[in-house]
C-alpha cells in the first residue's frame, strides 16, 4: 500500500457464503461452561470465527465443486479414483497410491505394518494421532527437532527441521528398534513451522545408511512448499511442482490428510516400494474400504484431484501463509506473545507468556482458549498439556510448549474478520490478569483433548465477562 502497510491480496473472489452469528458475551459464557471449557465441545452455531482447525474446512474452488458433479459413483474401479491417482503421480511421482478415509487412517495402517512392541520412531515432531497410533501398536516416538523448534520467538526459517546429530545418536542408541523415520512437513503442534528441502535430503542420507525407510507426512505440505520456495535459496528458481517432486524423491512413503492437503475430505499413501505397497494394500479393504475408494466418496476424490493440482499454483498456496503473517505481525505490534517466524496453518499465541501469572498445572493454553472465546466468539484450539497424554506412571505430562492455535482455514476469512480477532486478542492481553486457571472435571484415557472437560478454579470467567461489559456494554 502507499502508506507502507503490507497487505496480502486475495487472489480469489467469494462466490458462495455461509451466514455466521456473533452471540453476546452472556451467551458465550454459558456455552463455554456447557462445553466444559473445551472448544471441541462447542456447537458451531455458538461460534463467530471458527479457528479451531484447518481440517476439512478450507474453502473449495469452483473447479473442485464442478469436478464433484462428474464423479463416477461405483464400488470398484471408479474413474474418480484413477483421476486422483494420476494427479498424485504428477505431484509425488510415486508408483503406487492407496486411498484412506483421512490422515489418521493412514497412520493406523502404517503403524500396523511397520511398528512392533518396543519400536522407536524418530521424528521432527509428533502429531496427536500419529503418536497415539504408534503407541497403540506398542511402539513409542522420539522427538528430535532442532533446539530452535522450542523457542517461541526466533528468526530461524526452518524450525521444523530434525537435528541430524540427534538422529545419528538415535540410531546408535536404538539401532534395529527403529522401523522408520518420520518427518512432518510442516509441523502441526509447534506452530506450523516448515522443514527445509535440504533437511529432507540429509535425513534421507542417514536413513539410507541404516537401510530404514523415510516416511513423510505431507498433510501441511502446501504451506511448507510456499516456505521452501520463499525461504530456501536452492528452491528460489524451481517451480512448486519441481520442489514437490524433489522432496518426494527423497522419501519412501508419503501419506496425507486430504482434509488439508487437497482441500476436500479424505487421505492416502503414495510409495514406489512393491513390498511395502503389498503389505499396506492387504489391510486397506479391511479397515478403510475397497482399493478404489478407501472410505472416501467418489465426489470427494474428484475434489481432491483438483485440490492437489491447485497446490502447484503459487498464488493459491500463498494466501494462508500471507494472512497468517499479517495476523502475527499485527499482534506483535500490540505486544502479544506469538510464535515467530509466522508459520503455516494458523497464528499461535504463546499461552505461557500470555498467562505467565498461572502455573502450567492450570492448563494455561486451555484457559486462554476459554477466555478468548468468552470475549470474542473466536474458537481456537488448545495445543499444550491437554493435547498430551499422561506419562506411563500416571503423572501429568506437561507439554514443553503451551500454545493457543488460531487456525486460518485457507481462503475462508476476510481481512476485517482477522482485524476483529486481533482487536479482541489485544483487549484480552491488556486484561490478562483476570484470566484464571482450569482443572480436570472429566478426563478420558486417550486423545483426552477431544472430549475431556475442565472447570474453572474460581469465578474468574464471570469477572472477565463483567470487565468486558464495561468496555462493550451491548455484550459484543
Ligand atoms: C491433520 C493431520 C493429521 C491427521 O489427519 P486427519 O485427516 O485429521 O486424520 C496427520 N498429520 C498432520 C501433520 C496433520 O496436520
Amino acid at each position: 500500500m502507499r502508506n507502507g502497510e503490507e497487505l496480502p491480496l486475495e487472489m480469489h473472489k467469494v462466490k458462495i457464503v455461509q451466514r455466521i452469528d456473533l452471540k453476546p458475551v452472556e451467551h458465550r459464557l454459558q456455552a463455554i461452561d456447557e462445553a466444559g471449557n473445551n472448544t471441541f465441545l462447542l456447537r458451531n452455531r455458538d461460534v463467530f470465527l471458527d479457528m479451531l482447525t484447518d481440517s476439512g474446512v478450507n474453502a473449495m474452488s469452483n473447479l473442485q465443486q464442478s469436478a464433484m458433479l462428474t464423479a463416477d459413483d461405483c464400488y470398484a474401479g471408479s474413474e474418480s479414483f484413477y483421476r486422483l491417482e494420476a494427479e498424485l503421480k504428477k505431484v509425488f511421482n510415486k508408483k503406487y497410491f492407496l486411498p484412506a478415509h483421512q490422515g489418521r487412517a493412514c497412520e493406523h495402517l502404517i503403524s500396523r505394518v511397520l511398528v512392533k512392541p518396543g519400536s522407536i520412531v524418530p521424528m521432527n515432531y509428533h502429531f496427536t494421532t500419529t503418536k497415539a497410533h504408534i503407541r497403540l501398536q506398542g511402539g513409542d516416538i522420539l522427538e528430535i527437532p532442532i533446539d530452535e523448534a522450542y523457542k517461541i520467538e526466533s528468526d530461524c526459517l526452518f524450525k521444523g527441521n530434525i537435528d541430524i546429530d540427534k538422529l545419528h545418536e538415535a540410531f546408535e542408541q536404538y539401532g534395529d528398534r527403529i522401523p522408520f523415520v518420520r518427518l512432518e512437513a510442516g509441523t502441526n503442534l509447534i506452530g506450523g513451522q516448515p522443514i527445509s528441502l535440504q533437511n529432507i535430503k540429509d535425513v534421507k542420507a542417514v536413513c539410507k545408511s541404516h537401510g530404514v525407510p523415510l516416511v513423510l507426512d505431507t498433510s501441511l505440505m502446501q504451506d511448507n512448499l510456499y516456505f521452501m520456495k520463499t525461504r530456501e535459496e536452492s528452491c528460489k528458481d524451481m517451480t512448486i511442482l519441481e520442489i514437490c517432486n524433489e522432496a518426494a524423491a527423497h522419501v519412501d512413503l508419503i501419506y496425507f490428510s486430504a482434509r488439508k492437503f487437497g482441500c476436500a475430505k479424505g487421505g492416502g499413501m503414495c510409495m514406489s516400494d512393491e513390498k511395502l505397497f503389498e503389505a499396506l494394500r492387504e489391510i486397506v479393504p479391511l479397515f478403510e474400504g475397497f482399493l478404489t475408494y478407501g472410505g472416501m466418496s467418489d465426489k470427494e476424490m474428484e475434489a481432491i484431484a483438483v485440490g492437489v493440482r491447485d497446490v502447484l499454483d503459487f498464488d493459491v498456496i500463498s494466501q494462508g501463509p500471507q494472512f497468517i503473517k499479517y495476523m502475527v505481525s499485527e499482534l506483535r505490534k500490540a505486544g502479544v506473545p506469538v510464535v515467530t517466524p509466522a508459520g503455516g496453518l494458523g497464528c499461535h499465541l504463546d499461552a505461557k507468556q500470555f498467562l505467565s501469572h498461572l502455573g502450567c498445572e492450570y492448563f494455561q493454553s486451555a484457559s486462554l482458549s476459554s477466555a478468548l472465546y468468552i470475549v470474542s466468539g473466536v474458537r481456537g484450539m488448545e495445543r499444550g498439556t491437554m493435547a498430551e497424554e499422561r506419562n506411563p506412571d500416571g503423572s501429568e505430562h506437561y507439554s514443553p510448549v503451551e500454545l493457543l492455535r488460531l487456525a486460518l482455514p485457507r481462503r475462508v476469512f476476510t481481512m476485517s474478520q482477522i482485524k476483529y480477532a486481533v482487536d479482541r486478542i489485544t483487549w484480552l492481553y491488556e486484561n490478562r490478569h483476570l484470566v484464571g486457571g482450569l482443572k480436570w472435571k472429566e478426563e478420558p484415557r486417550i486423545l483426552r483433548f477431544f472430549f475431556g472437560k475442565l472447570e474453572p478454579v474460581d469465578d474468574w470467567q464471570r469477572k472477565l465477562a463483567d470487565r468486558f461489559l464495561q468496555d462493550f456494554p451491548n455484550g459484543y
